[in-house]
């Protein structure tokens, strides 16, 4: 009788302390509670094409752009960063302006003046199946791409974006990073496969986000903090800072690859 009851207890402890572990889990803030104070930057919205039918699409579909903006902001900064604490690329002004002209979209700018156009014709391209929802998904996954260019920071010691290869294409994977992160991309369907992290943008992008869901749970953030620690910046280097010496980049992109059915296991060839 005796043992059962403490069987029971037992039980009965073990399932407290499951129900305390969820509970801690679902309490866990939100990136708009943890950013709600935090200057994202004035954000500034022109559109220069207000007669165009991406214009009226786009406001049809984002009353309040600069909420939006910023909104979207937060979640980057949320991806990007442990807490408004961090050593975060302070962003001023924010000018973000519709425009008909060629291509998606681009940021500019530096030293806290950024600026990023969405073009109108792509907006209408994506609206060709008359669809709102998609042109919605694809306005905030390019958003989400182009404001991670805002406030991530950047590799140290190797050159510029224009000059490195290895500095590029760790801005444009962090980039894609996010928008994989936080729902920008079709999953799956979206992700390429084949070639190379050096390959940057969603490459990249899809690999690092593998990396927090199989290695750590915060790498995408000690990624972009390790531009602050690892100097000369490499790939390798940063591997080994965040995940440990036993690490090494070409490894993990391998294991990667067989993980996701890419390519086939060793055995198998
Ligand atoms: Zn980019």
């Amino acid at each position: 009788m005796k043992k059962s009851l403490l069987i029971a207890f037992a039980i009965f402890l073990a399932a407290l302390t499951a129900c305390r572990s969820t509970a801690t889990k679902s309490d866990a803030p939100t990136a708009e509670e943890v950013w709600k104070d935090y200057f994202v930057g004035n954000i500034i919205f022109k559109d220069e094409a207000p007669e165009s039918e991406g214009s009226r699409i786009y406001h049809s579909i984002i009353p309040d752009a600069e909420a939006y903006i910023a909104r979207q902001a937060r979640e980057v900064l949320n991806t990007l960063y442990f807490s408004p604490n961090d050593s975060i690329t302070p962003v001023n002004n924010l000018y973000y302006t519709l425009k008909d002209s060629e291509g998606i979209s681009a940021k500019g700018g530096s030293n806290g003046e950024i600026y990023i156009f969405y073009s109108t014709r792509h907006v209408e391209k994506s609206f060709i199946e008359q669809d709102t929802a998609k042109v919605d998904f694809e306005t905030r996954g390019v958003l989400l791409h182009e404001l991670t260019h805002a406030y991530q920071l950047e590799p140290q010691g190797i050159g510029t974006y224009g000059t490195n290869k290895v500095f590029w294409a760790f801005i444009e994977g962090m980039a894609d990073a996010v928008r994989v992160a936080n729902g920008g991309f079709h999953g799956e369907e979206d992700r390429p496969k084949g070639g190379n992290y050096m390959n940057g943008y969603r490459h990249a992008g899809y690999f690092f986000v593998w990396l927090r869901d199989n290695k750590d749970a915060d790498f995408l953030r000690k990624f972009n903090l390790s531009t602050l620690e690892v100097i000369p910046w490499s790939f390798d280097g940063a591997i080994k800072h965040v995940l440990g010496e036993e690490y090494n980049i070409d490894d993990l992109w391998q294991e990667y690859q067989i993980a996701m059915g890419d390519i086939p296991t060793p055995a198998q060839q």
